[in-house]
C-alpha cells in the first residue's frame, strides 16, 4: 500500500473543497487497515476515514491526520441468504444494484444517498422514513484500540448519529434484507428517483444536507427559504435555489465560503425562529462553526 503526501482533499469530497491531506492511504485489505492505523498510532496522527466524501466539508488549510479512503476487498459486496455483507468502502449505488439482483429488499430507501457502507452506519444515514440503524444487523469497526463487533445499539446510531469517533474505522457490515421481486425494488428506486430530483439540487457540487432538521414543523430547508436565502451566496458557494438546506460549489468555492453561509444561515435561524441550527455535514480538519 502506498502512503502519499498532501493529497488535496478537494478531490475527495463531493462539494470540491478541502486542503491537502497530510498523510493518506487506501487500504485494500483487513492487514493493510490494521497497518495504516499501527502506522499513524506510532507517529500519534490522528486518523480520519473518508467515504465518497458527500457529507464532508474539509478546511482549506488541510488535514494534520492520516486520511485513508476504502479500497479493493474493503469495497466488496456478496449475498448471503437474507444478509448482503458490504465492505465499509462499498457504494451504497453497488450494494442496491446487489441486493436487487438477489430479490432481497429493504435497501431502496438508500437510492440517493450517494455514499459508502462506513460513511452510512457512521452518519447513520436515511431517507424516506428509514436509516442505517433500520437494516444494520452488525458492523465491524476496527481501531487502533482493537476489532469488534457493534450492534446498532451499540454505535449508539440516532437521527444523523453515532458514537464513532475519527480513528474507528468501519470496515465491513451486514444488512438484514427481506425477499422482494426485482421489478418492485425497480420502480421502488425510479420512483424515489423521480421524487428528488424534482426537489433537491441532484446535479450540483453539494454535501448534502447541511444542517440537521431542528425540532421545529418547518424542517432546516424550508427554515431557511422562510429566512430569504434561497440563492444567496458567499464567494464560491450558493444556497440552492432550488432546496435552501443545500450549498451549491457554483464555481471556486473554498470551504470557508460554506461556513461563512452556514453561520449566515444559523443567524438568520437564530434572529427569526429562534431555532439554533446543528450542522448536518462533518467538519474535517480545523474548520469551526460559529
Ligand atoms: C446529493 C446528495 C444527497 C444526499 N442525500 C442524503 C440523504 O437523503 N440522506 C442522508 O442521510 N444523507 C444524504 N447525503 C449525505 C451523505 O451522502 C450521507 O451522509 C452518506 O452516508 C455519507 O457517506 P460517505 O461515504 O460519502 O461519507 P463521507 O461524507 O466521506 O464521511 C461522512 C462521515 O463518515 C465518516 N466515515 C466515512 N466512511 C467511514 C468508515 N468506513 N468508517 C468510519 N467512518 C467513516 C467520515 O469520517 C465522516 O465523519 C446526501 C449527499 C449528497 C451529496
Amino acid at each position: 500500500m502506498k502512503l502519499e503526501e498532501n493529497v488535496p482533499l478537494a478531490k475527495l469530497t463531493t462539494v470540491g473543497t478541502g486542503g491537502p491531506a497530510r498523510a493518506f492511504a487506501k487500504p485494500a485489505s483487513l492487514a493493510e487497515l490494521e497497518w495504516a492505523l499501527a502506522w499513524a498510532a506510532e507517529r500519534d496522527l490522528p486518523v480520519a476515514t473518508v467515504g465518497l466524501g458527500s457529507n464532508l466539508l474539509a478546511a482549506d488549510g488541510g488535514v494534520d491526520a492520516l486520511v485513508l479512503k476504502l479500497a479493493g476487498d474493503l469495497t466488496s459486496v456478496r449475498v448471503d441468504g437474507e444478509k448482503l455483507v458490504a465492505g465499509g468502502g462499498a457504494t451504497n449505488a453497488v450494494c442496491l444494484h446487489r441486493a436487487r439482483a438477489a430479490g432481497l429488499g429493504g435497501f431502496e430507501f438508500a437510492c440517493a444517498i450517494p455514499g459508502t457502507a462506513g460513511g452510512g452506519v457512521r452518519m447513520n444515514a436515511g431517507a424516506y422514513g428509514s436509516d442505517w440503524s433500520q437494516i444494520l444487523v452488525r458492523a465491524r469497526v476496527i481501531s487502533a484500540e482493537g476489532d469488534f463487533w457493534m450492534t446498532p445499539g451499540g454505535l449508539g446510531l440516532s437521527y444523523r448519529h453515532s458514537a464513532l469517533r475519527h480513528g474507528s474505522v468501519v470496515a465491513e457490515v451486514e444488512y438484514g434484507l427481506a425477499p422482494r421481486p426485482p421489478d418492485e425494488i425497480k420502480a421502488t428506486v425510479a420512483g424515489l428517483i423521480a421524487q428528488r430530483k424534482v426537489t433537491q439540487p441532484t446535479n450540483k457540487r453539494t454535501f448534502g444536507s447541511v444542517f440537521k432538521n431542528p425540532e421545529h414543523e418547518l424542517g432546516a430547508g424550508r427554515m431557511l427559504e422562510a429566512c430569504g436565502l434561497k440563492g444567496h451566496g458567499i464567494g464560491g458557494a450558493i444556497i440552492s435555489p432550488k432546496h435552501a438546506n443545500f450549498i451549491e460549489n457554483a464555481g471556486g468555492a473554498t470551504s470557508a465560503d460554506a461556513l461563512a453561509l452556514m453561520a449566515e444561515a444559523r443567524r438568520r435561524a437564530r434572529k427569526q425562529f429562534g431555532i439554533e441550527l446543528e450542522h448536518e455535514v462533518q467538519l474535517l480538519g480545523k474548520i469551526e462553526l460559529t
